[in-house]
Parts: C-alpha cells; structure tokens; sequence
C-alpha cells in the first residue's frame, strides 16, 4: 500500500513521478517525441526534509530549490546519504550566494546577468565545482520576472562563453501566469537550437505536457508530487 493511501494523506512523491513520466510519454508521443529522457524535477521549495526524504526512499534522485539559504538548511545532510542525488538552483541568486550556490547545487539554472556570470566564473574556478549552466530567459519580457530579454539572449550567452568560459549548457523560462504557455515554451526552444543549447528548462505542474510536446528536457514540478506548498 502507498503511503497515499495510508492514514496520512501525504501524496506519494515517487508514485506521482512515475504517473507524470507516462503521462509525458503521452503528451510526447502526440508531437512525435520520446519522452523517456525528459527530466523530471521534483521542486521541494517550502516542504520540509521529512517529505523530501520520501520522496529520496521512493527513488526519486533529482530535485529543485529556488533560494539558497534554504537549500543550505535542508540539503546538506541528505545530499551526503543520497551521493548520487542532484540539486537544481531554479530561483534567483544574488551574488554574495554565489559561492554557496557553487558548493551546494549541480545546476544553476537562473543565470541572467553579467556580473552574476562573473562571480560564478571566478567562483567555479576557485571550487573546481562545475555545475551545470542555464541562462534564464524573461520570455514575457516581465518587469517583476528575472531573466534576459529574448533580443538580448544570444550577445548574453556568447559572452558568458567567451568572455568567462562558462559551459553555457540550456535555457530556462517561466512563462507569464496569465498568458498561454505554448509560444513561450517555443520561443525558449527556438534560442536554445541556435545557440546549440542542449538543455531546455520549461513546463510546471499546470503545464508540463505542453512544454514536453515542444521539446523540454527538464521538467520542474511541485506541486503535482507533493501536493500544495505549506505556508
Ligand atoms: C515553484 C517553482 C516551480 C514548481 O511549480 P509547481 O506549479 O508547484 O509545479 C517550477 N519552477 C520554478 C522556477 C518554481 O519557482
């Protein structure tokens, strides 16, 4: 019996990994793409360490955090028992976190600006960590939203490469909440295969399937595994 069905009522974090993976197989096939490498990352933000554990129990072995100091308070410890378990950074990151966010994640997906891609090119260089890099992309071109402008994205990504020699690896994007996601999810996949970009991180619980059928490779979903985020 899953814990889902037990007494507590806490949904099963791996049990609903596995039901997104065929739902992403679904959604993929219809557009005529394998979904089997799509990456599912379970966001943790705001759930404590006892629910992430079941989640690590279950197999479940990547994950998302979106602040830094939070991270710090909760990963550590499991990231020691669980070795082969990775860590995506996938909210903003100031620089005076930089260093932290180095030692502590295997991705960095929220690169948006020049002086953040060079303390972090100094801080891979000093750790001799080398997390893996995406740029965040403002699709919608918000005010409130991190992010380069979509016009500036490709000047941002050369200069990363060129003149830090960061290994630029994928793109991000969080579309707007009151727009349709599909042109953003295009849009970020159109600048991540002219910019030979490999990695392309987009689609939540509300809009993952749409985001595979036009070519996510990660996933970040909280709520559909843990349920709603505690206060
Ligand atoms: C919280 C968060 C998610 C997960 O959102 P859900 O709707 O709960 O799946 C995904 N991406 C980012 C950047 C987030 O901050």
């Amino acid at each position: 019996m899953s814990i889902e069905d037990g007494a507590t009522s806490q949904p099963d974090p791996a049990k609903r990994i596995a039901e997104i993976r065929a739902r992403i197989v679904t959604a993929a096939a219809e557009a005529g793409k394998d979904g089997a490498g799509v990456q599912i990352i379970a966001v943790s933000k705001k759930h404590g360490v006892e629910t992430i554990e079941r989640a690590l129990a279950g197999g479940c072995r990547l994950f998302g955090e979106n602040r830094v100091q939070e991270a710090q308070a909760k990963w550590p410890a499991l990231k020691e028992r669980y070795p082969d378990m990775r860590l995506h950074l996938i909210g903003p990151l100031q620089t005076n976190k930089a260093r932290d966010a180095v030692a502590l994640f295997d991705a960095i997906q929220t690169i948006d600006r020049e002086k953040l891609a060079r303390v972090l090119a100094e801080e891979i260089e000093k750790s001799g960590r080398s997390p893996d890099l995406f740029i965040q992309i403002n699709t919608g071109e918000e005010d409130q939203k991190a992010g380069v402008a979509p016009a500036a994205a490709d000047a941002f990504i050369a200069q990363c490469r060129k003149e830090y020699g960061l290994d630029v690896t994928g793109v991000m994007c969080i579309p707007p909440v009151d727009e349709a996601p599909a042109p953003h999810f295009a849009l970020l996949k159109k600048i991540a295969d002219r910019n030979d970009l490999a990695n392309v991180s987009m689609g939540m619980s509300g809009d993952y399937e749409t985001a595979v059928q036009l070519g996510a490779t990660h996933v970040r979903i909280g709520t559909e595994i843990f349920g709603p985020r505690p206060a």
